[in-house]
Parts: structure tokens; C-alpha cells; sequence
């Protein structure tokens, strides 16, 4: 394969804003000439974006490796205020692209579903709204920020959310059970300001919707997430299948877990996956890469190849530090066009997933960087995470590389894990619909909605006499919700598809591989009912997509 550059030779500069506006004018015009054919309009597009993009990952990246730093901070922000100047230029290039009389040399070019994506980025956006979008960043901000300056004391010392979080999920239950009611109480305390900022948020975003002649922020939402090939029928069928077929396999798993750790089941004993507990990362933090290597040689060649030389050049950093911020993502270098690959490992089990998943992200961005515009590199969010969730499922018959004679363990509980996800996952984006769909509802009423929502989709969750949950206040720690509206079905979507893959490895692991190539090299080019009918994967939005998932776990948990 093709070699990298060390990472740590990247240096790029913030560019310079006239010569940006000058390239931009020049791509405008081409776009605007119908004498210039479509694909070199692109091309001068793409030249004039790449090194800003760039850029702009790079910083962001930077801050996230170290967000104790002011130069990083800094840096950070003038990313942000370059995000809103370049969806400016975006817009204008986009509509003079649009509007060509040749649409079908542009479809050819770059694919219809990325014309149609952009087309739905437009339909979303107004200079008329810009001032709103940047009110609702700084809404989405406070909420952050608010919860990233929590102080809680548990037991003499303080912490912030994230860290009390580690001890939800210690082996010793008392100490969960107190976790859990120390960090409810947190959000019982700030329950009005939290509220209050939703308010406002839900109040915003349907004056937007409103602003831009659409019904409700529901349709604006999936404007958004360009969902070009389903509407909200299409996700309310799905939940339908969810809640039939999958909640009940869930609920029974849930009280299995229950009954092997002799407990009533409360959800502090919900992460834990037995009587054994958590398995152990064998290879440790420190060997995590190494022990990547080992795992992705045995599984594959081309994702072997791949995984060395990004490992190798420096595109990847795994371990937590402090000041380094938490979570993994896979991000992309415009004008290398090479993935990035960043985790916050601590040495436990998840470290292994994470890494895997973001793997899953970076290889599907390399299989597609040959393509000829970014929009096409990048799938819509559904489809993205069929490529990571995939190959967590994929990798399963290497996975003794992290946690030696207990994978076994590990694979029972990612499964479990996998499929009480989806339920979930489903809830919070039901919710979202009622409260677009209902936005004149009082905080009071939006936590009755979700407490009704929890009965449908998991009715075996039991909060105890925690504070705040217990009162239909759960869904206030799901970032999303704040942050990011509507973008949450995704990963229920892409689970649905991951486990159907998974489902097919079991029998045919390498023609199962085969596909999960296929679909990576579609990248961004297909929506994604077609991606999935082209890599042998029942839509969620047909009937039966979660049969031989429900068959197949049934049957693996039976059996080991
Ligand atoms: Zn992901």
C-alpha cells in the first residue's frame, strides 16, 4: 500500500483568509460556467478546501490532545469561526453547482447520492438562520460546559462526571450504588438550569425549522443528517421491529445477568456482565498498538497493511494523559487523506472496542480516498458506523490478541452489550420526536415522555430511589440530545447492520470480510438503503431486519 508520512512532519498553517476567498471565487465561477464541465468545478473546489480543512482537523485534533493548553484553546476557536465562514463559501458554491442545467455530468462526476446530500445541506441552511445556528452552538456549549465544571464529592474526593462515572462501574456494588446516586444528585441540583437550556434549545430550533418553511424541527433535523433515502415513517417502522422482536431478548438477557450476580437488578448492576465481572485487557494499556498488530495480521491483510503503516508513521494516539480529553474518534487529514486515529485508553476492556471501531472508521475513509470530492470519502452517519461496529463484530476470532483465554468472556458481553444498545439508542431518538413534534411541552411534561419511553423500550431498567432518574430525568446526560439533535438512530441503525454481519460471519467469516470490503469502498457514494442492499444487508426499515440477529444471538449465547 501506499506509504505515509510521519505524522509528526504535518505542520499546516491557518490559512490565509483573501487567498481562501480568491480560490473559492475562482471554484464559483467554474461551477457558475456551464462551458466548464461539472468534474473540473469540483477539482478546483476540493483544491481551494483541502488545505483550510486540513487545517482545521489538525487543530482540533491538537486541542483534543491536550485541552489544558491556551495556545490549543485558542486554536480550537479559530477553527470554529473558520467552520462558519467556509459553510458560507460552501453555500454559495453549492448553489451555483446545483443549479447547473447539466446535473446529470455532476451526478456522474460525483455520485447522485452526494448531489442529493448537498442538495439537503442547502435545504437546511439560510443566511437567515446564521445568527440562530451560532446561538445554538453557544446554547449546546453552556450545556457542556456546565456539565465538564462539575464538582462532586464522593466519599473525600472530588470529582468531576467523568471520573465518578469509573466508579459506577466498580466491582463493588455499594460503591456503584453510591456513584450513582452521588452523580444523580449533581443533576437533581442542576435540574433547572438544565432544563431551562433545553428550553431554549427546543424554542431555537423550531423557530429555524419555522424561519426555513418547514413544519417542525424534526424534518430540519434529518435535513441535517442528510437522510436523502428515509423519513421519519421509515424510523418509526424500525422502532416498531425494535420493540417487538429485540426488547424482549434484551430483557430476558438483562435478567439472566441479574440472576448470575444473585442481585434484584438496579442500574448501577446494569454495565456489569456477571458474577466474573469486567474482563481484563491482558495486553494492557501500554500494549494495546502492539497487540492491534497481532490481532489485524491474523484477521485480515489489506486492514493488516493499513493498521501497520498508520500505527507505524505516528496517525494514531491511544493512551489517556491528563489534559487529554476523553472518548475515540477517527478523524481525517484533508490534503494527505489519511485518517487519524485518537482513543483515551485507561487499561480497560472498552479500550480493545474503541480501538477496533475507530480502526473500522479509519479503514473505510482510506479504502475511499481516491474519490474525487471529500463529501464522497465520508458516509451519511448510518452508514459510517456499520463500518466501525462491523469490524468490532468481525474481529471477534482474533480478539484473544487483548484478552488471551477470557475472549469468550468479552465476546458474551460485547453481544449483550450490542443489542441492549439498540433499544436505547431507539428511546432517545423517539424522544426527540415527541419533543419536536410537541414543542410547546413544559420540562415537566418532557420528562413524562421519556419516563414512558423507558417503560416501552427497557423495562427492566430500575432506578431504586435514586434522585432525578427516578423522576424521569435520565436522558439529560445523553450529549447528544443537546448537542447534536437527531443524531442518535444512527448507531441503532448501524448496530442492526453490524449484527447482521456478524450474524453471517458465524458460518462465512471470509466471505463475510469480502462484503465488508465492498461496502468500504462505496465510502460516501451510495444512501443508505442502497448501501446496505449492496452489501447483502437487510434494510432496518424492511420487514424482518432483526430475525437473524435475534436468531443468531439466541442461539451463540445458548452455546457458550
Ligand atoms: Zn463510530
Amino acid at each position: 500500500m501506499e506509504s505515509l508520512p510521519s505524522f509528526a512532519t504535518l505542520a499546516p498553517t491557518e490559512p490565509d483568509r483573501a487567498a481562501l476567498q480568491a480560490a473559492y471565487a475562482a471554484a464559483t465561477t467554474l461551477a457558475a460556467d456551464p462551458a466548464t464541465p461539472p468534474s473540473e468545478a469540483v477539482q478546483a473546489w476540493e483544491a481551494a478546501c483541502r488545505p483550510a480543512r486540513q487545517w482545521q482537523s489538525w487543530t482540533r485534533l491538537r486541542f483534543h490532545q491536550d485541552t489544558s493548553d491556551p495556545a490549543r484553546r485558542d486554536g480550537r476557536k479559530r477553527a470554529d469561526v473558520l467552520e462558519g465562514e467556509l459553510k458560507k463559501l460552501d453555500d454559495t458554491l453549492l448553489e451555483a453547482l446545483l443549479a447547473r442545467a447539466d446535473r446529470a455530468a455532476l451526478d456522474d462526476a460525483v455520485s447522485p447520492a452526494v448531489t442529493a446530500r448537498w442538495a439537503a445541506t442547502r435545504a437546511g441552511y439560510s443566511p437567515a438562520i446564521a445568527d440562530d445556528l451560532l446561538a445554538e452552538e453557544e446554547l449546546a456549549a453552556e450545556y457542556i460546559a456546565l456539565k465538564a465544571a462539575a464538582r462532586i464529592d464522593f466519599r473525600g474526593t472530588e470529582h468531576s462526571l467523568v471520573t465518578l462515572a469509573k466508579e459506577t462501574v466498580a466491582a463493588d456494588r455499594g460503591t456503584r450504588e453510591a456513584a450513582e446516586r452521588a452523580r444523580w444528585s449533581w443533576f437533581d441540583a442542576n435540574r433547572g438550569t438544565l432544563d431551562d437550556q433545553f428550553d431554549r434549545l427546543v424554542a431555537l430550533r423550531d423557530g429555524m425549522a419555522k424561519t426555513l418553511g418547514l413544519p417542525d424541527f424534526v424534518a430540519l433535523g434529518y435535513l441535517r443528517m442528510q437522510r436523502i433515502d428515509y423519513g421519519r415513517a421509515d424510523v418509526a417502522k424500525f422502532r416498531e421491529q425494535v420493540r417487538t422482536r429485540l426488547v424482549p431478548l434484551a430483557d430476558r438477557l438483562m435478567r439472566e445477568r441479574a440472576a448470575d450476580m444473585d442481585v434484584e437488578l438496579r442500574l448501577w448492576d446494569e454495565a456489569i456482565p456477571g458474577k466474573k465481572g469486567p474482563t481484563p485487557l491482558v495486553c494492557g494499556m501500554d500494549g494495546l498498538g502492539d497487540a492491534g498488530i497481532g490481532a489485524f495480521d491474523r484477521l485480515d491483510p489489506a486492514i493488516s497493511a493499513f493498521y501497520r503503516e498508520l500505527y507505524g508513521q505516528g496517525w494514531m494516539d491511544l493512551g489517556a494523559r491528563p489534559g487529554k480529553a476523553g472518548g475515540g474518534f477517527c478523524t481525517w487529514m484533508h490534503d494527505v487523506r489519511s485518517p487519524y486515529v485518537f482513543c483515551s485508553g485507561n487499561g480497560s476492556s472498552s479500550d480493545a472496542k474503541t480501538l477496533v471501531h475507530e480502526v473500522g472508521h479509519a479503514f473505510q475513509c482510506w479504502s475511499s480516498r481516491e474519490a474525487p470530492v471529500s463529501t464522497c470519502v465520508f458516509p451519511t452517519y448510518e452508514s459510517a458506523e456499520i463500518h466501525s461496529m462491523g469490524l468490532e463484530h468481525l474481529a471477534w476470532p482474533v480478539l484473544d490478541a487483548f484478552f488471551g483465554e477470557r475472549a469468550d468472556d468479552f465476546r458474551r458481553d460485547h453481544l449483550v452489550r450490542g443489542l441492549r444498545f439498540i433499544p436505547y439508542g431507539v428511546a432517545v431518538d423517539h424522544f426527540q420526536h415527541l419533543v419536536y413534534e410537541n414543542p410547546t411541552a413544559t420540562p415537566a411534561e418532557r420528562h413524562a415522555m421519556w419516563a414512558e419511553l423507558e417503560r416501552t423500550y427497557m423495562p427492566w431498567r430500575h432506578y431504586g430511589d435514586l434522585p432525578h432518574v427516578s423522576d424521569g430525568g435520565y436522558w439529560q446526560i445523553q450529549r447528544h440530545i443537546y448537542a447534536r439533535p437527531f443524531y442518535y438512530i444512527d448507531y441503532t441503525l448501524a448496530q442492526t447492520c453490524a449484527l447482521q454481519l456478524w450474524a453471517s460471519s458465524l458460518t462465512d467469516h471470509a466471505g463475510t470480510m469480502e462484503r465488508y470490503h465492498a461496502l468500504c469502498q462505496k465510502g460516501g457514494t451510495l444512501p443508505f438503503q442502497a448501501l446496505c442492499a449492496s452489501g447483502g444487508l437487510t434494510s432496518p426499515f424492511a420487514d424482518g431486519c432483526l430475525d437473524a440477529v435475534v436468531t443468531g444471538a439466541e442461539e451463540w449465547l445458548a452455546s457458550h
